[in-house]
């Protein structure tokens, strides 16, 4: 845990969650240090935290000024919190100065504050505000803003410097987050690294769903994060930076630019080895492979990284105590780019025949020695009525990021697994009313799990399948068949949370005539060989060797490609 970690817990949270599963205390906001009280002199950080800011402060370079906006009668606790909170941070740093309005003030109406509270960093400078005080995990984001404000640097990738470079119309940014969502800072830290890019063009907000509901409903939030760019572009979930960047720039989603980069329509190339998917597994035999001089070309469907890149921290890959899952990406395709190439394409159709395969794609013909599927594995789907209709209006697949929105509403969680009840015990204790529905009689999750929620009362709704999600703009209720009695009955919620596991990637190899395992995973040997020659897989679509890690992808992508130049060396000097 970093120390932007640590101080986000002093935000209104004791600890700050990373694991996907693991429930957390609901928000609030702290009690000012009794110690630093008795000492006659207030302060809301205890003392600890203090001297990690001052440390951290040490490293400011400009003064940053932080207006506060608060009207008495609207949201007093947190108005009451985030003042005391800002005027600590300008106690320890003479560079941090702070600046108090009230909302009916002219300076309020000069920056456009109509929510208390409201909160501009460097408005003289730059276009950034906290829509709804930073609580719990946006203390991190509020924190890196202070750093990145004072530095007067984005930091942002030379990449996305370039593409911004270009922009010249203005673009309004509103992040939409919540106080729990573990994925939300990083999104925030995307936006506002733009505004202080392009000051003067680029506006960013982060706005705090479970205080400012109503500019949430406007803008139909029911998962985060949720980007909204000049009322005009959605993006759901955090994204990797130049993804984001792109798709800010162009007002573009990324499916439509990933549409403009392809290469020249019906090029034909001739490769050694083509790889599917860029996350760590197909990154890592693409290294490997290129290092064996085998010319390699990596194609990906969605963004770089795979999964990784929407993992907010990773603490257990080595090497690195704490990392950022896009920063460990970035420095991986860097890595992998110095020795093959990387394609934003999928293939639409493979041929084979003895002198090899043919990939094709929407404009490509890539005849290779060999392929690689490192496609992956992803939220699995009950595959009912309304579950694609009302993703993003109601169903949700991350209970950590989403799971506030529901706070004194009904959802419904459907699984009978370790995620399903850990995802349901987290529901409750942020206050959800939360019912477990699941196919069978019993649960496969652990019994102390099971115990959890007997001992806390979550009603069960045992023995029945889901057969529709149900709602008109949102979704309204789940619709369940009993599997004794056959009875259809409908059970009113606000949201469904899906948590039945995840499954592997494998179109690719099912229109390859891959063997696939039970469990749904491709099935490969020792060598990483599936049952149809020529073509390997690697990482989680063949299960990640019993875990799905990043560290059995990279283990199992580099253990590919080294097994696929041997194969194909063997097959040079055979034929010669
Ligand atoms: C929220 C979350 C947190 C996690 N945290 C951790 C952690 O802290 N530590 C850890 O070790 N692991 C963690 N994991 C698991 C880890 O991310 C995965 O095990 C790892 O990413 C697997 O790597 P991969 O290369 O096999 O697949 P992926 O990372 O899934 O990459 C597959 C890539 O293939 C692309 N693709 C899919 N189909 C096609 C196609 N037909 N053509 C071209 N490209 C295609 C996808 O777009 C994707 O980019 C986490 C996972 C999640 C979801």
């Amino acid at each position: 845990m970093n120390l932007f970690d640590k101080l986000a817990g002093v935000f209104g949270k004791g600890t700050v969650m990373r694991e996907k599963d693991s429930p957390a205390p609901s928000p609030q906001p702290v009690q000012a240090d009794k110690a630093a009280q008795t000492a006659g002199d207030t302060w809301i950080l205890p003392e600890k935290h203090r001297e990690q800011l001052a440390t951290l402060f040490e490293t400011l370079v400009n003064p940053v000024n932080i207006h506060i906006f608060t009207q008495p009668g609207q949201n007093d606790q947190v108005n009451e919190f985030a003042t005391a909170f800002c005027r600590d941070l300008s106690r320890i740093s003479d560079k941090i100065v702070l600046h108090h309005a009230l909302l009916d003030s002219e300076e309020a109406k000069k920056q456009g504050a109509d929510f208390s509270p409201t909160l501009l960093l460097e408005p003289e400078r730059y276009a950034i505000r906290y829509v709804g005080a930073p609580l719990a995990e946006e203390g991190r984001s509020f924190l890196e803003a202070v750093l990145m404000i004072s530095r007067r640097d984005s930091g942002l990738a030379k990449e996305s410097r370039e593409l911004l470079s270009a922009l010249n119309t203005r673009r309004l940014i509103k992040v939409f987050v919540s106080p729990t969502c573990p994925y939300c800072p990083s999104q925030v830290i995307n936006a506002f690294k733009t505004a202080v890019e392009r000051p003067g063009l680029i506006e960013a907000w982060c706005v705090d769903i479970s205080q400012a509901r109503q500019l949430a409903d406007l803008h139909g939030v029911s998962s985060v994060p949720h980007t909204v760019i000049n009322d005009q572009l959605t993006l759901m979930g955090l994204e990797p930076e130049q993804r984001f960047v792109a798709e800010l720039a162009t007002l573009r989603d990324a499916q439509s630019l990933i549409a403009a980069l392809r290469r020249a329509p019906g090029e034909r190339i001739e490769a050694d080895l083509v790889i599917l998917g860029s996350g760590p597994a197909g990154l890592t035999a693409g290294i490997y492979a290129g290092r064996a001089g085998l010319k390699t070309l990596v194609l990906e469907k969605n963004a770089l990284g795979g999964q990784v890149s929407l993992t907010p921290v990773v603490e257990n890959y080595p090497g690195y105590a704490q990392i950022a899952g896009v920063a460990l990406m970035d420095i991986t395709a860097a890595q992998a780019r110095q020795y093959c190439e990387i394609v934003y394409e999928e293939p639409s159709a493979f041929e084979t025949g003895p002198e090899g395969l043919t990939v094709k794609t929407a404009t490509l013909e890539i005849r290779t020695k060999a392929l690689l599927i490192a496609t992956g594995a992803t939220w699995k789907k009950i595959g009912v009525p309304g579950e694609i209709e009302f993703f993003g209006h109601g169903v949700n697949y991350c209970a950590t990021c989403d799971g506030y929105l529901y706070k004194g509403r009904k959802v419904a969680v459907v699984g009978g697994g370790n995620t399903a009840l850990t995802d349901a015990l987290y529901l409750k204790n942020l206050g959800v009313d939360v019912t477990v529905i699941h196919r069978r009689d019993r649960f496969k999750a652990e019994q102390y799990l099971q115990d959890s929620v007997k001992r806390e009362s979550i009603p069960l709704v045992m023995e029945s399948q889901v057969e529709a999600i149900v709602g008109d703009k949102a979704v309204r209720g789940v619709r369940v068949k009993d599997a004794k009695t056959e009875e259809i009955r409908e059970i009113a919620v606000d949201g469904v949370f899906v948590a039945i596991g995840e499954t592997a990637n494998t179109e690719p190899a099912i229109a390859l005539g891959c063997e696939l395992t039970k469990e749904g995973d491709i099935k490969v040997d020792e060598r990483m060989r599936t049952s149809v020659p020529k073509v390997y897989a690697a990482g989680d679509v063949t299960g990640g060797g019993g875990a799905r890690q990043i560290i059995t992808a990279v283990g199992q992508g580099g253990l590919a490609a080294m097994k696929i130049f041997e194969d194909l060396s063997r097959e040079k000097i055979n034929t010669q």
